[in-house]
């Protein structure tokens, strides 16, 4: 099945607004000839300048998080119709930094899954193992789980615009990639888990991105496995001439 790729660009915790703006509209400008669509995720106080930048244009502008609750007394959290009043039309969901940092747990990700998707953001779902546990070949049931866990109780319907990154802790930041063979069995694996817990269509039509330190110089191999339909990327995201080679991979 063709499944249109996706790249998206997780800014993490960089940029001053100025600089923000600077990378939206260097994209923006951009070459896209592969067509694909394409995502940047600044950090909250640039979501709003960001997505002024990227008005009329077909880049998707995405926070990094959000709370699930709508408002209150939750100092220093986002609501999903903040993020949305922002101009944000995404969120990234369960990334590992939030996962091992800052306590998101599958149950919690569920409840952001829900509060984002009643707003009528599109989510992109962070999956993904440790070391450790790939080491001790807990691989497909710890994600088994986090797919469980995090988008439970929701129909195929309500998740038809959902994104998933598949990000081995190991390989964020850290310089050392999943090889493009190691990704397509994941990948493969994450599609059966679809398949078994929702149907054959959904598993198909789904997009699953790699993630964990994807560079101008692998991206080309990572994208030509069958079962990636994009990339998320960090660092290499950072900076204008990489990510648009990025965008524009070779096939
Ligand atoms: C990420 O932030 O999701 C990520 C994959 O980072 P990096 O590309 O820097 O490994």
């Amino acid at each position: 099945m063709a499944r249109k790729s996706f790249i998206a660009g997780n800014w993490k915790m960089h940029k001053t607004i100025a600089e923000s703006k600077a990378l939206a509209q260097a994209i923006k400008e951009a070459q896209n000839k592969n067509n694909a669509d394409i995502m940047v995720a600044p950090v909250f106080t640039s979501l709003n300048a960001v997505a002024e930048v990227l008005k009329g244009s077909n880049v998707i502008v995405s926070a990094q998080d959000c709370f699930y609750e709508e408002k209150g007394a939750f100092t220093s959290q986002i609501a999903p119709n903040q993020v949305k009043d922002a101009g944000a039309t995404c969120v990234i969901l369960g990334h590992s930094e939030r996962r091992s940092l800052f306590g998101d747990t599958n149950e919690i990700l569920n409840k952001k899954v829900k509060a984002v998707l009643a707003q009528g953001l599109r989510v992109v779902y962070c999956v993904g193992e440790t070391l450790q546990e790939r080491e001790s070949e807990k691989t497909i049931s710890v994600i088994q789980q986090q797919i469980e866990g995090g988008l439970k109780g929701f129909t195929t319907q309500d998740l038809k615009d959902l994104v998933i990154a598949y990000e081995p802790v190991w390989a964020i930041g850290t310089g050392k990639t999943a090889t493009p063979e190691q990704a397509q069995e994941v990948h493969k694996a994450i599609r059966n888990i679809l398949e078994q817990k929702f149907d054959k269509d959904f598993a198909q039509q789904v997009r699953i991105l790699y993630g964990g330190s994807v560079k101008t110089d692998n991206v080309d191999a990572i994208m030509a496995k069958e079962d990636v339909d994009g990339v998320l990327v960090g660092g290499q995201s950072l900076v204008a001439e990489q990510f648009i080679r990025i965008i524009n991979y070779n096939k």
